[in-house]
Protein backbone atom coordinates (compact mmCIF):
# COMPACT_ATOMS: atom_id res chain seq x y z
CA UNK A 1 0.00 0.00 0.00
CA UNK A 2 2.57 2.59 1.35
CA UNK A 3 4.63 1.57 -2.22
CA UNK A 4 1.14 2.79 -4.09
CA UNK A 5 1.03 5.70 -2.74
CA UNK A 6 4.90 6.58 -3.33
CA UNK A 7 4.46 5.31 -7.06
CA UNK A 8 1.63 7.81 -7.38
CA UNK A 9 2.83 10.85 -5.53
CA UNK A 10 6.27 10.59 -8.02
CA UNK A 11 5.20 9.22 -11.69
CA UNK A 12 7.98 7.90 -13.58
CA UNK A 13 9.85 9.52 -16.25
CA UNK A 14 11.40 8.70 -19.61
CA UNK A 15 15.12 9.76 -19.41
CA UNK A 16 16.33 11.14 -15.89
CA UNK A 17 18.06 10.97 -13.05
CA UNK A 18 15.97 9.88 -9.77
CA UNK A 19 17.82 10.55 -6.51
CA UNK A 20 15.93 8.63 -3.90
CA UNK A 21 16.60 7.33 0.04
CA UNK A 22 17.30 11.11 0.74
CA UNK A 23 17.22 11.23 4.33
CA UNK A 24 13.41 13.18 5.31
CA UNK A 25 13.88 16.95 5.09
CA UNK A 26 17.15 17.50 3.25
CA UNK A 27 15.61 16.80 -0.42
CA UNK A 28 15.56 20.44 -1.03
CA UNK A 29 19.07 20.87 0.32
CA UNK A 30 20.21 18.47 -1.59
CA UNK A 31 18.83 20.63 -5.32
CA UNK A 32 20.62 23.41 -4.09
CA UNK A 33 23.58 21.81 -3.41
CA UNK A 34 22.86 20.13 -7.48
CA UNK A 35 22.44 23.79 -8.27
CA UNK A 36 19.30 22.57 -9.94
CA UNK A 37 16.76 25.38 -10.50
CA UNK A 38 14.71 24.28 -13.21
CA UNK A 39 15.76 27.41 -15.23
CA UNK A 40 16.35 25.59 -18.57
CA UNK A 41 12.73 24.35 -17.99
CA UNK A 42 13.50 20.58 -17.46
CA UNK A 43 10.67 19.19 -15.14
CA UNK A 44 11.58 18.43 -11.53
CA UNK A 45 9.39 16.51 -8.77
CA UNK A 46 10.55 16.91 -5.43
CA UNK A 47 8.45 14.20 -3.02
CA UNK A 48 8.95 15.37 0.64
CA UNK A 49 8.44 12.84 3.37
CA UNK A 50 7.43 10.20 1.33
CA UNK A 51 6.48 6.90 3.76
CA UNK A 52 9.15 4.62 3.70
CA UNK A 53 8.84 1.10 5.61
CA UNK A 54 6.90 1.07 8.20
CA UNK A 55 8.42 4.00 10.45
CA UNK A 56 10.25 5.94 8.08
CA UNK A 57 10.06 9.00 5.73
CA UNK A 58 12.49 9.87 2.65
CA UNK A 59 12.81 12.38 0.24
CA UNK A 60 12.91 11.64 -3.46
CA UNK A 61 13.76 14.19 -6.70
CA UNK A 62 13.05 13.36 -10.45
CA UNK A 63 14.78 15.90 -12.85
CA UNK A 64 13.90 14.69 -16.27
CA UNK A 65 16.37 14.87 -18.92
CA UNK A 66 19.40 15.34 -16.93
CA UNK A 67 22.01 12.42 -16.21
CA UNK A 68 24.10 13.25 -13.03
CA UNK A 69 27.28 11.86 -12.96
CA UNK A 70 29.23 10.73 -10.13
CA UNK A 71 31.21 14.29 -9.72
CA UNK A 72 28.36 15.83 -9.20
CA UNK A 73 26.24 13.13 -6.98
CA UNK A 74 29.04 12.41 -4.67
CA UNK A 75 28.88 15.61 -2.47
CA UNK A 76 25.36 14.53 -1.93
CA UNK A 77 27.05 11.84 0.63
CA UNK A 78 27.21 14.69 3.06
CA UNK A 79 23.82 16.03 3.00
CA UNK A 80 22.25 12.76 2.20
CA UNK A 81 24.63 9.50 2.92
CA UNK A 82 22.26 7.06 2.21
CA UNK A 83 21.27 8.66 -1.00
CA UNK A 84 20.98 6.33 -4.65
CA UNK A 85 21.09 8.16 -8.06
CA UNK A 86 19.61 6.08 -10.64
CA UNK A 87 19.77 6.99 -14.14
CA UNK A 88 16.32 6.35 -16.09
CA UNK A 89 16.74 5.82 -20.03
CA UNK A 90 13.28 5.33 -22.23
CA UNK A 91 12.04 4.36 -18.63
CA UNK A 92 14.59 1.63 -17.95
CA UNK A 93 16.95 1.81 -14.70
CA UNK A 94 20.42 1.74 -16.97
CA UNK A 95 22.41 2.55 -13.65
CA UNK A 96 22.02 2.52 -9.78
CA UNK A 97 24.45 3.92 -7.92
CA UNK A 98 24.70 4.68 -4.00
CA UNK A 99 26.85 8.52 -3.32
CA UNK A 100 30.64 8.18 -1.68
CA UNK A 101 32.09 11.22 -0.37
CA UNK A 102 34.34 12.39 -2.84
CA UNK A 103 37.79 13.93 -1.81
CA UNK A 104 37.19 17.30 -2.13
CA UNK A 105 34.22 19.44 -2.06
CA UNK A 106 33.60 22.73 -3.96
CA UNK A 107 30.94 25.37 -3.10
CA UNK A 108 28.15 24.24 -1.27
CA UNK A 109 29.56 25.08 2.22
CA UNK A 110 30.26 27.60 3.59
CA UNK A 111 33.64 28.16 5.80
CA UNK A 112 32.90 28.85 9.42
CA UNK A 113 36.12 31.09 9.63
CA UNK A 114 34.22 35.32 9.02
CA UNK A 115 38.20 35.88 8.23
CA UNK A 116 38.18 33.40 5.44
CA UNK A 117 38.61 34.86 1.71
CA UNK A 118 35.71 32.58 1.08
CA UNK A 119 33.29 34.96 3.15
CA UNK A 120 35.29 38.15 1.91
CA UNK A 121 33.44 40.08 -1.13
CA UNK A 122 36.15 38.21 -3.77
CA UNK A 123 33.57 35.94 -4.52
CA UNK A 124 36.20 32.85 -4.51
CA UNK A 125 34.03 30.18 -3.76
CA UNK A 126 35.21 27.45 -1.21
CA UNK A 127 37.14 24.47 -1.51
CA UNK A 128 36.60 21.80 1.05
CA UNK A 129 39.08 18.74 1.63
CA UNK A 130 37.81 15.86 3.23
CA UNK A 131 40.63 14.83 5.76
CA UNK A 132 38.36 12.40 8.03
CA UNK A 133 35.86 10.07 5.78
CA UNK A 134 35.02 8.41 9.34
CA UNK A 135 34.22 11.56 11.21
CA UNK A 136 33.39 13.24 7.98
CA UNK A 137 35.57 15.99 8.86
CA UNK A 138 36.51 18.86 6.10
CA UNK A 139 38.85 21.24 5.82
CA UNK A 140 38.96 24.64 4.12
CA UNK A 141 41.65 24.85 1.68
CA UNK A 142 41.94 28.53 2.23
CA UNK A 143 42.09 29.27 5.58
CA UNK A 144 42.95 25.53 6.93
CA UNK A 145 40.18 25.62 9.22
CA UNK A 146 38.52 22.39 9.84
CA UNK A 147 34.84 21.73 10.22
CA UNK A 148 32.99 18.81 11.36
CA UNK A 149 29.63 17.90 9.91
CA UNK A 150 27.72 19.39 12.61
CA UNK A 151 29.24 22.95 11.63
CA UNK A 152 28.84 22.92 8.10
CA UNK A 153 26.30 25.32 7.00
CA UNK A 154 25.29 25.90 2.73
CA UNK A 155 26.68 28.57 0.79
ZN1 LIG B 1 38.16 29.19 5.19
Amino acid sequence: MLMQESELIVRRIRDGTVIDHIDAGRGLQVLDALGVDGLDGSLITVALNVPSGKFKKKDIIKVENMFLQGDDTNKLAIIAPSATVNIIKNYKLVEKRRVSLPNEIGRIFRCSNPGCITNSREHIESVMDVVDREGVILKCRYCRRTLDVSQLEYN
